[in-house]
């Protein structure tokens, strides 16, 4: 989709820190991360939030991509929070579907995750 920075992260127009891929889903590393692991979850095909996103087998796909990289980023046995922000009033501000992964630190006394 023409000015989705995702659409373009996943063309490789705009670089990326990649931390996994495959043919259907790309996760990258967050431009400003809250905590020492924050990534960002998002499949290739542009859906605009979680209320567009209408193919169970992929937000299956997703989530079996988020307990990868949990894995893979060391936070899956000490925790970590999985953020969807949908629209507005959630503060989305990329309107190309995402999820959040976030760890690698005690997140329970953590402050100032307000926009994510
Ligand atoms: P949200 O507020 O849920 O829409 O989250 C959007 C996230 O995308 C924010 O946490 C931004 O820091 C992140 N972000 C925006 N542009 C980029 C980029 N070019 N590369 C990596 N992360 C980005
Ligand atoms: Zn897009």
């Amino acid at each position: 989709m023409e000015d989705c920075i995702f659409c373009k992260i996943v063309s490789g127009e705009i670089p990326s820190t990649k931390v996994y891929e495959d043919d259907q889903v790309i996760v990258f590393k967050d431009l400003n991360p809250v905590a020492p692991v924050h990534d960002l979850v998002v499949p290739k095909k542009h859906y605009k939030n979680v209320m567009e996103l209408d193919d169970k087998e992929l937000l299956n796909h997703i989530f079996e991509v988020i307990k990868t990289v949990a894995k893979q980023e060391n936070v899956a046995e000490d925790g970590f929070r999985i953020i969807n922000n949908c629209g507005d009033f959630a503060g989305q501000t990329v309107k190309h579907i995402h999820f959040h992964v976030i760890g690698g630190e005690d997140l329970t006394k953590h402050v100032g995750m307000d926009h994510c």
